[in-house]
């Protein structure tokens, strides 16, 4: 059975000031965006509103990389899913390992976040991974299972998700920005879990819903990872700042 359309997302992380960060939005457009491909681009928070009305019209999406959970407040420094919205944003990723690793960023408050993403009426690309000691100790099925139960939105009947509003991104952390990858075998291991984990309480449902690889994904590599069952796309983080790099990678899909 065919899959979900693929999305490749390109996670800029806090790279580009506005010029070079049009001038890559719009050769991502300009690179023709091929209709079997969803294309997305998360720039910094402060680029989103130029970058989304650069982008109008072109089919390459716009996301953040984070939002707060509240709607409004004294946050200072921080953004709200409606602000992310507002500015034109279609997604926002959330509980990036850089958040939950670097900041502390607890499962709890992703949950909090992704719930605030929906009420926006922003698609939550919700990330999970394991770090290097917990997959040399065995544990990364586990692992995936409990930040997916702790991050996700809960209903009576389980998950409250849908393929509409949230998306999975799984990203090894020893993988991120390493030029290392786990092998296709692993890959194809930890996105069936996925799966079967989404089925368990989604049933069918969880069918629609993409999961994605990210960490060192590129174009040498993108067409066997985007190959494997269950992988719906990638998160890229170093090779999204390059429009040919992403462009390869997207035509890989
Ligand atoms: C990321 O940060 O989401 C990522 C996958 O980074 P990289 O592609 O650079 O490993």
């Amino acid at each position: 059975m065919a899959g979900p359309r693929k999305l490749i997302a390109g996670n800029w992380k806090m790279n580009m000031l506005r010029g070079e960060g049009l001038d890559l939005a719009r050769a991502v457009a300009d690179g023709g965006v091929n209709g079997d491909v969803d294309l997305l681009v998360c720039p910094p928070s402060i680029l989103v509103g130029a970058v989304a009305e650069a982008l109008t019209g072109t089919g390459v999406a716009v996301g953040a990389q984070d939002c707060h959970e509240a709607q409004s407040g004294a946050f200072t420094g921080d953004i709200s899913a409606a602000m992310v919205r507002d500015a034109g944003a279609s997604h926002v990723i959330l509980g990036h390992s850089e958040r939950r690793h670097g900041l502390g960023e607890t499962s709890e408050r992703v949950r909090a976040k992704v719930e605030a993403a929906h009420a926006a009426g922003l698609v939550a690309i919700m990330c999970i991974g394991e770090t290097e000691a917990e997959r040399d100790g065995g544990k990364t099925l586990d692992v995936l299972s409990q930040q997916i139960d702790g991050s996700l939105p809960m209903g009576e009947r389980g998950f409250a998700i849908s393929g509409d509003d949230t998306v999975i991104a799984y990203e090894p952390v020893w993988a991120i920005g390493t030029g290392r990858t786990p092998t296709l075998d692993e890959v194809l291991a930890a996105h069936a879990h996925i799966r079967a984990h989404l089925q368990e309480s989604l049933g069918n449902n969880a069918n629609s819903v993409r999961i994605l690889y990210g960490g060192s994904m590129k174009p040498e590599n993108a067409g066997d990872l985007l190959a494997i069952d269950n992988v719906d796309g990638g998160l890229i983080g170093g090779a999204s700042l390059k429009a040919e790099d992403f462009l390869a990678i997207a035509a890989a899909a």
